[in-house]
């Protein structure tokens, strides 16, 4: 079993990443800028947005953090939004989520100008994804093709199969590892909690995604020997002893599962700090107006 380094090659990806920045900002006299908007004070999200801001520092980027409270009005947050679409001085920006009950996220997600979401959750980018045409792609995703690719995981006519369809994970995935495309050729199932007989379908994987936010939910007998998995969930779980910290654990049993694998993610320290990275991917083709111009 071959465990599967986010956190390794995430900074590797950086270490590089932060000479090209040092090029861009002695040639455009100003680095970078990724803007991040926060609304509340949720722990998980707090410690999400702070990743991000030490990430842009590691690299030499700039970014900006627009904290609000949680009780600001949509009409303030659509607000904000517009400012930071008009700046020209922010590269792109991320909303992070989730967002309040009162806030309507789509609304949110559409009103960022697509030119500046790095996030790659806007219908235009996610359009353009499905098209094979020039796009931020959605970051948990792209993070996952770097780090298949950077292991030299044979994706073209493997059978992956996606567990969960979210908008920002599961359903962007199955797309791009389907499509005709040097980091796609893969034969996609893409399940859900309505699929049938899950567990024979995950039989028959050769690279298994899971995006469930279950706790150990991808079991020993739900895996064949020599598979890949990469394993996205984020999961607290307390513990009984009060005098334990609580852990993040991901959406696969890893104790149970690992010695069956080719490779695995651990939880933390695999997907997630490739979710980073690509953030900063993206931003850095945004400062370079590589996609729209
Ligand atoms: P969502 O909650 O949006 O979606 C969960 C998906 O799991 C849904 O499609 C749901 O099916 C499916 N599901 C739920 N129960 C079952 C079941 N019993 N059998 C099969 N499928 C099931 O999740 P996200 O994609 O946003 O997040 C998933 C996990 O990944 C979370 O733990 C989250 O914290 C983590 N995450 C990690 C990131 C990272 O950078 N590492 C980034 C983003 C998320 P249905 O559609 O039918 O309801």
């Amino acid at each position: 079993m071959k465990l599967i380094n986010g956190k390794a090659v995430a900074e590797e990806i950086k270490n590089s990443l932060k000479q090209d920045v040092l090029s861009y900002t002695q040639k455009h006299k100003r680095p970078p800028h990724l803007a991040a908007v926060l609304v509340g004070s949720k722990p998980a999200s707090l410690a999400y947005v702070g990743n991000k801001v030490k990430s842009c520092e590691q690299v030499g980027f700039k970014s900006t953090l627009v904290k609000l409270n949680e009780d600001v009005t949509e009409a303030q947050l659509l607000a904000e939004i517009k400012k930071l679409n008009e700046d020209p001085d922010v590269d792109g920006f991320i909303v992070q989520l989730p967002l309040p009950a009162h806030i309507d996220e789509v609304k949110v997600m559409l009103a960022i100008d697509h030119k500046k979401d790095v996030d790659g959750f806007h219908p235009i980018n996610f359009g353009r994804m499905a098209q094979g045409l020039p796009c931020y792609l959605p970051a948990t995703p792209y993070g996952i093709v770097l780090l298949l690719e950077r292991y030299n995981i044979q994706v073209a006519g493997a059978h992956v199969v996606v567990v969960g369809r979210s908008n920002i994970v599961g359903t962007p995935l199955s797309i791009l590892l389907s499509r005709k495309s040097p980091l796609g050729d893969a034969t996609v199932t893409l399940t859900h909690s309505r699929t049938k007989e899950l567990s024979k379908i995950t039989n028959t994987a050769d690279i298994i995604i899971a995006a469930i936010g279950i706790p150990n939910f991808i079991t020993e007998d739900m895996v064949r020997n020599n598979v890949v998995i990469i394993d996205v969930g984020i999961n607290r779980v307390e513990s009984d002893n009060q005098n334990t910290k609580a852990k993040l654990v991901g959406d696969v049993d890893f104790d149970a599962v690992a010695e069956k694998c080719s490779h695995i993610t651990p939880v933390p320290g695999g997907v997630g700090p490739m979710t980073v990275v690509a953030l900063l991917l993206n931003t850095f083709k945004a400062a370079n107006k590589e996609i729209y111009g």
